[in-house]
């Protein structure tokens, strides 16, 4: 076998682009190409194998095998060596296929006899689309060259099998971009909503894989990356004031783009055929894989910024892929592989819905869109891939199922339920002003959780007695540095006028965990949830909790005030905060200012610990409020972040509950208010065992008030208690079963 040269790789890859553009149907193209390959690498067998669903691969055309296995043999991911490399992302090359790990013997391709294995990934940009595969009877061994020159071909491939040139209208084969798909995620916010995709960053469309003449590709790749050199050196030296942790983000950028082995590679891949932006475009696959397989954050991050380097280059060298100019559609629902909480927020309520392919429950994204509340799926693998621009797409942020170019019948019963809810919605809006009372009279406080003034018309509408959970993180998490003091006064008194004569519960920053800072040093904790965060960071770095207790006081003026501090998990942190806090006020009044007439301090009970603490401390807090979702991750040691655990362990467990009534119990015996603001208390069979427990005041958002105000204006607290003390008495795991069949029959 003679070595393979530069103009051969070139040379085939032109002969390649010739066959796809010459008119015939997608298999006859798809036949031509595979005996190209097996002529040119000198094989007796081609194979191109393409997903027909996310778990399976269909043998599509074959030089060498048997023609009636085409479209018939099909494996699925990790199964035999086509599969192995499809699932392992990475060549498989063996001179001895039979005794290779993994090796399938298919009967009905009669490959038995083929002993040399050199299969490779064909993807694009981290979306896996099949394998390409050369076999031969002699026993041989690829060269490092020939595997690199399958690569560059499969990467061809992976363009056209994009632009729909392989497969024309077969169905669920390959990705027409035209089928309806539907994802399953997570249940990042509820609600649903159909409308039009808009693709936060559209995907580029390499049209021209190949490069005709490989000086004019190396010279259109130097332009574009010393622009790009330009753009981030600019970054840098518009970052005047920034603080040091910024700049070292921007400053890798900076080393990244002048990385000689990613320009290497790149140049290499032209040398071999490519044009500029497949050559771009295979090293953005290459780090993608990498991503996908690296545990350790550091270097997942410096990868991340790599892809984010490559989009910027495809950007620069096709002139697509920004959305400037092109209009919102009517209803859109933003597509995004992730995206920050400023972003969101400039996109505001035009949204009707958000699906990411990241984020997590806790992620700033969540929290925005939580705050905004729209529609929102988590973990859609794979969407922004599959969709453009003005689909169709519908959002079941409840299932957290979304449907893209959805078939009629699932449109109709889709917008049946969006009716039902709709209808539901306005039988609660004749409560908004009844109280949330049980049949005997028993009245339980709704409040509503907010982050955002843009919450604050909710508190007319949905009927909420208050702001039970004002969350301050959001105004720091938007922004490139600290907020001011002025700017914060400013805003919670805007707040404060919103509420009127309601009250609100503002809590201080709860940042650390998974809510980093823009301009904050990452901290590399093993395990942030339980690590260096809220009051930890407030009481260690007392300067911004202190202008932040000076903006809540300045905002109020002679009004009433209420502040909690996160988090707390010991008694000392809460005396610590509530010191802090009255020293703010005495200097504040020190100084001639207005303070708040009526102060109270609270804390948020999110760690058992708590739950045991000195009657002192029950006795010293004006309020308690119950943060569930913290709270449930601590006592059942299940990360609320982690989807595998997050969903094991029941609300409604008895051991939890009986944590909650001592709670219960000892906020009556020492007169201390207490209300409950997780998640949970918005979740009906949840919301009314709380309240038959004795929890008399529940935070939720807004959507859920009328809901939960509804069932307990029908329910008799005191029976539903009895309910569950009988279940617990029987010994039962969770109370759940019971209260829903109670709740099915009011
Ligand atoms: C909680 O933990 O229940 C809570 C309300 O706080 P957050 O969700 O902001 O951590
Ligand atoms: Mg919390």
């Amino acid at each position: 076998m003679p070595e393979r040269s530069e103009s051969d790789s070139r040379h085939l890859l032109r002969r390649l682009r010739d066959v796809l553009a010459q008119p015939g149907d997608g298999q006859d193209r798809l036949d031509r190409i595979t005996s190209l390959i097996a002529h040119s690498m000198q094989t007796e067998v081609c194979s191109i194998y393409l997903f027909c669903d996310p778990e399976t691969l269909e043998l599509c055309a074959t030089e060498g095998l048997r023609a009636e296995a085409v479209h018939q043999t099909r494996m699925r991911l990790g199964e035999g060596l086509v599969g192995r490399v499809a699932r392992l992302n990475t060549p498989i090359n063996t001179h001895d296929a039979p005794s290779e790990k993994g090796f399938r013997y298919m009967a009905e391709t009669g490959e038995e006899i083929y002993s040399s294995f050199l299969g490779v990934p064909i993807q694009r940009v981290g979306e896996k689309l099949g394998v390409l595969v050369v076999q031969s009877k002699d026993a041989r061994d690829f060269k490092d060259d020939e595997v690199y020159g399958l690569e560059v071909v499969a990467m061809v491939l992976a363009e056209m099998t994009e632009l729909g040139a392989f497969v024309g209208d077969r169905e669920g084969i390959g990705h027409s971009h035209r089928f309806p798909v539907m994802f399953r995620g997570t249940c990042g916010q509820e609600g649903a909503c159909e409308g039009k995709v808009w693709l936060h960053e559209p995907r580029v469309v390499v049209t021209n894989p190949v490069g005709d003449d490989p000086e004019d590709e190396q010279r259109r790749l130097q332009e574009a990356v010393s622009t790009l050199q330009t753009q981030v050196n600019d970054m840098i030296s518009g970052a005047v004031g920034m603080d040091m942790d910024h700049r070292q983000v921007l400053e890798t950028y900076r080393m990244l783009a002048n990385s000689r082995g990613w320009m290497r590679r790149m140049t290499e891949d032209i040398a071999l055929g490519l044009s500029a932006e497949a050559a771009v475009e295979k090293e953005q696959s290459t780090t993608r894989a990498r991503l996908e397989k690296v545990a350790d954050p550091y270097l997942k991050g410096r990868l991340s910024d790599l892809d984010d380097l490559s989009n910027r280059l495809l950007r620069l060298l096709t002139g697509q892929g920004t959305n400037t100019g092109a209009e919102l559609p009517d209803n859109p629902v933003l597509l995004a592989r992730n995206i920050g909480p400023a972003e969101l927020l400039d996109y505001g309520r035009k949204l009707k819905g958000v699906v990411l392919e990241e984020g997590s429950v806790g992620s700033h994204a969540a929290i925005v869109a939580r705050a905004l509340a729209i529609p929102l799926v988590i973990h859609a693998k794979r969407i922004t891939s599959e969709a453009l621009n003005g689909d169709r797409v519908l959002v079941d942020g409840d299932q957290g199922v979304v449907h893209l170019r959805p078939e009629d019948n699932v449109t109709n019963a889709f917008r049946d339920k969006i009716a039902m809810q709709a209808e539901a919605q306005k039988r609660y809006a004749d409560l908004r002003d009844l109280p949330a009372e049980d049949v005997n009279g028993v009245t339980v406080n709704l409040t509503m959780n907010a982050g955002l003034i843009a919450d604050l018309p909710s508190l007319e509408n949905s009927g909420a007695a208050g702001v039970g959970l004002f969350r301050t993180e959001l105004q720091f998490l938007t922004r490139a540095h600290v907020p001011r003091r002025d700017e914060l006064a400013r805003l919670y008194a805007r707040v404060m006028d919103a509420a009127k004569d309601k009250p609100v519960k503002f809590r201080t920053l709860d940042i650390g965990s998974d809510k980093v800072l823009p301009y904050m040093k990452p901290q590399d904790e093993p395990n942030p949830a339980m690590g260096w965060r809220a009051i930890r960071v407030g009481l260690d770095k007392p300067g911004v909790l202190n202008m932040q207790l000076q903006a809540l006081i300045r905002a109020a003026k002679t009004r009433p005030l209420e502040v909690m501090f996160p988090f707390i998990a010991c008694p000392s942190e809460f005396y610590a905060g509530r010191d802090a806090l009255l020293r703010q006020r005495d200097r504040e009044a020190a100084l001639g200012r207005p303070v708040p007439e009526d102060l109270k301090i609270g804390a948020m009970l999110e760690t058992p610990s708590l739950g045991f603490a000195p009657d002192s401390f029950y006795q010293a807090c004006d309020f308690i409020s119950i943060g569930g979702n913290d709270l449930k991750q601590f006592f059942f040691a299940a990360d609320r972040e982690n989807e595998r655990v997050r969903k094991r362990y029941d609300t409604l467990d008895t051991s939890f509950l009986t944590f909650l009534e001592r709670i219960i119990v000892r906020c009556q015996a020492s007169d201390t208010q207490l209300s409950f603001c997780g998640e949970d208390a918005g979740r009906p069979v949840e919301a009314l065992t709380f309240a038959a427990l004795g929890l008399r005041s529940l935070s939720m958002r807004p959507a859920s008030i009328g809901p939960i105000k509804h069932l307990i204006r029908r329910a008799d607290l005191a029976e539903l208690r009895q309910i569950v003390q009988r279940a617990r008495n029987e010994g039962q795991q969770s109370v759940r079963n019971a209260v829903t069949t109670y709740l099915a029959h009011l």
